[in-house]
């Protein structure tokens, strides 16, 4: 856990207990593996987390009980009960419920499938289960001072690798061996591995989002997307910057320059109040006023922190439009324009959103890196 203070588990759950209170739910049942992390600090791929009025019980298999049992008396998680599973998920379940008052049982709805639910409800048969959205997901998206501390930390390690971009990106070399290079930096850097898959897509595959890395050379006159991420003390930081071999031909440096511009328009767009739809709004003006509004195939942003893609979404959708921004948010900005047969551009910076507006995480140069 590095050199990173403890989070205040107790403040998250209390704030849980209240979303629960307030929708007059007895207990709720958390499955979803970064939302048991951002609760308890427990972060294996399986577990069942009760939080109540009473407490909280940490439903754990074989696998884990043991060290979570240590950890949690060494006060290294959240101070919960731990369950082992003596019989089945449902069993423990019922035991844990047990104790609790009476009243319907909250349970994730985007995480668990309607089988488990059926072999929780079967396990428990008198309790009602009552779906839930994005309850942990809202108290994550507004990071406290030990979480701003980790993603500035992150984005700057990043941002060091972004300035040795020059070293790898050449002629001649193929997409993935310049994605290897990256993905050794980022763990020179301290991350605990890349947040996904490193993007080094080049010439024509540079015209898609979500190119992955091939066998492709770079070669003269091709731009060149490089997008990377690390994951540090369990969050992750993401950027992308734009490189070209030689010079380019004028509108594919007019793509660029017009990404860059957007990007800037949608910074500054950026403060508490604001609704998520207004960034994408800002950027989207800009590159508009290009003509590359059909160009521009994704959200301007997403939120980051346990996850690679959290709340808030920086998009145009009914849904961005009812998120309003507050200080204490992370996310991306990273407009992009991909036009077949020219090629595409992004360019992505992490902020977090300030009384004032927001603080750029990131700090390497936004200019075309020209090798
Ligand atoms: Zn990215
Ligand atoms: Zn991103």
């Amino acid at each position: 856990v590095g050199d990173t203070p403890l989070p205040d588990f107790s403040a998250r759950l209390a704030r849980l207990r209240g979303q629960a209170h307030a929708r007059d739910l007895a207990a709720l049942v958390i499955a979803s593996p970064p939302n048991l992390q951002y609760l308890t600090g427990f972060d294996g791929s399986t577990g069942l987390l009760v939080v109540s009025a009473s407490g909280a019980d940490l439903l754990v298999d074989g696998r884990y009980e043991a060290v979570v049992r240590r950890r949690v008396g060494a006060g290294e998680l959240a101070q919960v009960r731990v369950r082992g599973l003596s019989g089945s998920l449902g069993a423990a379940l019922a035991e844990a419920l047990a104790d609790v008052s009476p009243g319907s049982i909250g349970f994730e709805a985007e995480r668990v499938t309607v089988a488990t639910l059926d072999g929780w409800q079967e396990a428990v048969p008198h309790r009602t289960f009552t779906r839930t959205t994005g309850l942990v997901e809202r108290l994550r998206a507004i990071k406290d001072a030990g979480e701003l501390a980790v993603l500035r930390r992150a984005c700057g390690k990043l941002s060091d690798v972004a300035r040795s971009l020059r070293l790898w990106v050449r002629a001649g070399r193929t997409e993935r061996e310049v994605a290897a290079d990256i993905d050794a930096a980022l763990l020179r850097e301290g991350f605990d591995r890349p947040a996904f898959q490193t993007i080094v897509a080049s010439g024509p595959n540079s015209a898609h989002p979500h190119a992955r890395p091939t066998g492709r050379r770079l070669a003269q006159g091709d731009l060149v997307v490089l997008d990377f991420g690390g994951v540090l003390d369990g969050y992750c930081g993401d950027l992308t910057r734009m490189a070209s071999i030689g010079q380019v031909q004028a509108d594919a440096r007019a793509l660029v320059d017009a990404v860059r511009a957007a990007q800037q328009a949608a910074i500054a767009a950026v403060r508490p109040g604001a609704h998520a739809s207004d960034i994408d709004q800002a950027a989207r003006r800009v590159l508009d006023g290009h003509g590359l509004g059909e160009a521009f195939l994704h959200a301007t942003g997403h939120g980051l922190g346990l996850e690679l893609h959290e709340a808030p979404r920086l998009g145009r959708a009914d849904a961005d439009r009812a998120v309003t921004l507050e200080t204490g948010m992370v996310c991306t900005i990273e407009p992009g324009a991909y036009v077949e047969g020219l090629g595409g551009a992004r360019m992505e910076d992490d902020i977090a959103v300030t009384p004032e507006g927001c603080e750029v995480l990131t700090s390497a140069p936004r200019d075309l890196l020209i090798v």
